[in-house]
């Protein structure tokens, strides 16, 4: 608890003393720092504190500091229906970066149309050359994600006669080294990517 006086000097020519500040209010006189006017207030929520009188008359100073704490939590909270903090609004933000469809510039509608992010699940692009939008994305499991790059790799091997799955045992096998690889390959930089969206 910080000293206080009740007495105010004369020479304080603005004189706060029983004064209520938004949230604050004077309970004394707490000295003179730094050539600085100090008051002793207590915050709505019991917290005793000091603080400039420069501060207090400029409205800088209305709450104590862990009113201010919980009041910005409090905002972040609101925003977005409490869902700014939650993997769901991280995978909409993410959207932006390759572009989205213009119902998808407000969160809410994302969230109306895709619902919330299924636990381990990220957004995926089904043709990743378009924005995306209700009818071009999807939510999908790593699993599902690694399987679908492996069957993308694996067709484009077969289109470009890297591979070819109808002739001998022996391409046959290749296809399957080369599939264990891609998945292998795949899986690793799955594993490698901490950003689940
Ligand atoms: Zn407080």
């Amino acid at each position: 608890m910080p000293r206080y006086n009740r007495r105010v000097p004369s020479s304080i020519r603005v004189n706060l003393l029983d004064q209520r500040l938004g949230h604050l209010t004077v309970i004394g006189f707490g000295g003179r720092r730094n050539g600085q006017t100090m008051w002793v207030c207590r915050c709505d929520c019991g917290n005793v504190a000091e603080y400039h009188a420069g501060n207090l008359r400029a409205g800088r100073s209305s709450k104590c500091v862990q009113c201010q704490l919980d009041a910005l939590q409090q905002t972040r909270k609101n925003l977005s229906h409490g869902y700014s903090s939650t993997s769901t609004y991280r995978a909409w933000t993410g959207t932006r970066r390759y572009g989205r469809c213009k119902r998808w510039e407000k969160f809410e509608s994302f969230l109306a149309d895709m619902g919330k992010r299924p636990k381990g699940s990220r957004l995926i692009r089904i043709n990743r050359k378009r924005p995306y939008s209700k009818s071009n994305a999807v939510w999908r499991t790593p699993a599902e994600t690694l399987r679908e790059d492996v069957d993308r790799t694996l067709q484009a091997m077969l289109a470009a006669g890297v591979i070819d799955e109808s002739k001998s045992a022996r391409q046959r096998r290749r296809l399957r080294r080369m599939t264990r690889q891609a998945r292998y390959q795949l899986r690793l930089s799955l594993n490698g990517n901490h950003n689940p969206q």
